[in-house]
């Protein structure tokens, strides 16, 4: 799943990278990241749309060899009018709806599409999603894995595509012909708050701009939302809310530095943010000294916690104004 930037981390370094590991399949969202992204592609990597067929996508799809994901009767209607346009089967995936109500056909609209098939369609995947894999106790995986199992009987001999991140640490019967893991990727825990088998892929550091030592009694950050208690001493980050620093994490998160926390304080600014570094030797920070956002100390998960909110959004809200370096893979 290079989808959203491949999780905010970079789509074309990321894609390069998963190529040269094996990866032939690539999964995107809309019809224009796949078209910015298919030439950086090698011509014998396939590249999936996962939202379908948006309208005038056709003729742009089929001529860049992408492949849509067709979720309705009105996406394979239209791609079947491209492929007999271009007088040439057309490769694509079939969605099905097997409990989460986003996209994809439903039984009846399956049963629909076998009783009068049109021609011209290369269904390369029979595919669905599952709603609830980061649970692993949760009902509703193995209700969605018997619909699939239905809808796998209608189909025979298609390629089966099922198991996002979550799925595939649920069980082998999840697995099918393709997994798409996607947060797995990039280092996320598959399961909401369990042990994470995945290796971390992204650190964050943050430059500091300044410190100061305040008195009690100082208001800090807008709204004084934060008043000292007794004298602290203070150093001010340079990233925010716009380098996708949840502002949530005002008076709640922290960072880190030499393995010792240091509180956000106050709210979280568009461009800075304070934390309170009176834990530290007095010289340990100053300016142009970098303390750790996400890294050893702070996984995405953490910070997500934090912020009240799952760590795909912390890594595909993370700012275009850091500076990004990509340590090559060692193999
Ligand atoms: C985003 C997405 C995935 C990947 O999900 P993760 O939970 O990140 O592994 C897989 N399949 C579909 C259809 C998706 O939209």
């Amino acid at each position: 799943m290079v989808k959203a930037n491949a999780y905010g981390l970079g789509v074309i370094p990321v894609t390069q990278t998963l190529y040269a590991a094996g990866c032939r399949e690539f999964f995107v969202a809309l019809a224009h990241e796949a078209f910015d992204l298919r030439p950086h592609l090698p011509a014998d990597a396939r590249l999936y749309v996962l939202n379908g067929l948006s309208p005038g996508a056709e003729g742009p799809c089929a001529e860049q060899d992408i492949i849509p994901v067709l979720n309705s009767a009105g996406h394979i209607t239209r791609w079947a009018d491209q492929a007999r346009a271009q007088g040439r089967p057309l490769p694509c995936a079939l969605q099905v709806d097997t409990g989460m109500s986003r996209l994809g056909l439903s039984p009846d609209e399956l049963d629909a599409f076998l009783a009068a098939p049109p021609q011209g369609l290369d269904i390369r995947l029979l595919m669905s999603h599952l709603a609830c894999a980061d649970e692993p106790d949760n009902p509703a995986n193995g209700y969605q894995l018997k619909a699939m199992q239905r809808a796998m009987e209608r189909l025979p001999n298609v390629p089966v595509s099922f198991a996002n991140s979550g799925g595939i640490f649920l069980n082998a019967d999840y697995h099918h012909d393709l997994i798409r893991p996607g947060i797995a990727l990039y280092g996320g825990a598959p399961h909401d708050g369990q042990p994470n088998p995945m290796q971390p892929v992204a650190r964050l550091d943050i430059a500091v701009t300044q410190t100061r030592t305040v008195p009690a009694g100082a208001h800090i950050g807008y709204g004084g939302t934060f008043i000292a208690e007794r004298e602290m001493r203070l150093a001010t980050l340079s990233a925010g809310y716009a380098d996708g620093l949840p502002r949530a994490l005002s008076n709640r998160g922290a960072a880190w530095f030499d393995g010792v926390r240091l509180p956000i304080l106050g709210r979280v600014s568009m461009d800075s943010m304070i934390i309170d570094i009176s834990a530290l030797k007095p010289d340990a920070l100053q300016a142009g000294s970098f303390v750790e956002l996400i890294g050893p100390h702070q996984s995405i998960d953490d910070l997500a916690r934090d912020a009240g909110t799952i760590s795909y959004e912390i890594l595909t809200q993370l700012g275009s104004r850091y500076f990004r370096h990509y340590i090559p893979v060692s193999s």
